[in-house]
């Protein structure tokens, strides 16, 4: 990569998270949807180790935080993420629970057979479904719990608009069948799925986006990027008002064997 396509890539990255800074959410969820996948869980005590992979400001994080025993930490790639994370933790009195560290993903600091529970809300997919499901198990003690949330397609079939839009976002996506086979084959009994309703997309996630774009827009007036950013933003929203009933996000909880 040339010097001028990796500082214009840099850009990109920085308005990215700027956005995302402004919202509570990084992510389509909701406080119900992880309490529930939380009742999936067993055998958490005081002195269990949960971590939250790409766990951003940290919204499902501190639900979380409020619902179980033991200490989390939240990992994500971006220190302003971090920060902010670690400011709402304290603002929730959650601070001697909940950590933030700026980390990837892709090297985790963790020994082997450590943690009693990973959790990943809309966050596997930048390293893909198969690849987290295959190396996050190192990490979880034998009969410890996995659970994330992945986008799914929710009929065999796509209309070609959707599917095209989806194989440029994330070739990974498949059905609700094939990613619980692949959690299987990574060395989980899959305990439940089921998928996010759609109040999770439109009131937690896509609602908010629109006064912080608003905003976002009139910070940057007349800065390009900016535009084709939110436009872009915009037109995954129309996407999914457009063929919600073919694909969303599904809650998948494992446990290593
Ligand atoms: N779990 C949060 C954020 C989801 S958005 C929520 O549900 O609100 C996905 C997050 O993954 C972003 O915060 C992004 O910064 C983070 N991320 C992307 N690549 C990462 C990596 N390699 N390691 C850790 N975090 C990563």
């Amino acid at each position: 990569m040339s010097k001028e396509q990796a500082s214009i890539h840099d850009f990109d990255l920085e308005i990215i998270v700027e956005y995302f800074s402004m919202l509570k959410r990084q992510g389509p969820g909701s406080t119900e949807q992880t309490h529930k996948a939380l009742s999936f869980v067993e055998n958490l005590d005081n002195n269990s180790k949960i971590v939250d992979l790409g766990c951003g400001t940290g919204a499902p994080t501190m639900d979380l935080a409020k619902h179980v025993p033991g200490k989390i930490t939240g990992i994500d790639l971006f220190s302003k993420f971090i920060h902010l994370f670690n400011r709402n933790a304290e603002s929730l009195n959650l601070q001697h629970k909940v950590k933030g560290e700026t980390g990837t993903m892709e090297e985790l600091p963790f020994e082997k057979e450590e943690l009693d529970l990973i959790w990943s809300e809309g966050a596997i997919y930048n390293i893909g479904f198969k690849r987290g499901m295959n190396d996050w198990r190192e990490f979880l003690k034998p009969g410890a719990y996995i659970a994330v949330t992945e986008a799914c397609w929710f009929t065999n079939e796509q209309p070609k608009e959707i599917r095209d839009f989806w194989l440029d976002a994330y070739p990974e996506i498949d059905t609700i069948p094939n990613k619980l086979q692949q959690m299987q084959d990574a060395g989980f009994m899959p305990v439940a799925s089921f998928i996010l309703p759609e109040d999770c997309w439109y009131e937690h996630f896509y609602a908010p986006q629109e006064e912080a774009q608003r905003e976002f827009l009139q910070l940057h007036a007349g800065n390009k990027t900016v535009e084709e950013f939110i436009g872009r933003e915009r037109y995954e929203f129309e996407m999914y008002k457009k063929y919600s009933r073919y694909y969303g996000y599904v809650f998948f909880i494992g446990k290593k064997i």
